[in-house]
């Protein structure tokens, strides 16, 4: 089994995708979580933003996705939004989001910290992008995406 398929167990990612679907039926951003075993990044933002734009979250409508980037290997991770996102919440809400992952993910709850990261991120989103009930297309799909 790939490193990467050891993140997480099956009904784990089936709860994970539930919550990323649920959290966008209140919003138009879009949620994503990429797992990848990892490299020797020097800066897990920046890695975050190269497998943003990879996973083409940057062409969203209204430039508000969010991913949860996880590099197993080197046992870190990075929450990133886009720039239609960043604009409207406050400074420091992605460090709030971080810590109350990581709170989790300390005690090796993984799930747990992503659904709450998820949470989190949808709850803005819903505020400064509430869903068009008419017209909210899934613009990316909620599947976890994993890489090398
Ligand atoms: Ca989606």
């Amino acid at each position: 089994m790939a490193l990467v398929d050891t993140f997480l167990t099956e009904s784990d990612e089936t709860a994970i995708i539930q919550a990323i679907s649920t959290a966008e039926k209140l919003t138009s951003g879009e949620i994503r979580v990429h797992i990848e075993a990892g490299g020797d990044y020097e800066n897990i933002v920046e890695r975050a933003a190269e497998v943003f734009r990879l996973l083409k979250m940057d062409r969203t409508r209204l430039r508000n996705g969010v991913l949860i980037y996880i590099d197993m290997s080197h046992h870190r991770f990075a929450i990133y939004g886009d720039q239609g996102i960043n604009e409207a919440v406050p400074d420091d809400f992605w460090s709030v989001v971080r810590d109350h992952i990581e709170s989790h993910f300390k005690t090796g709850h993984f799930k747990d910290g992503l659904i709450a990261g998820i949470t989190e991120a949808g709850q803005a989103l819903k505020t400064y992008f509430p869903a068009d009930d008419g017209d909210n297309p899934d613009e990316l799909p909620n599947e976890i995406s994993k890489g090398q």
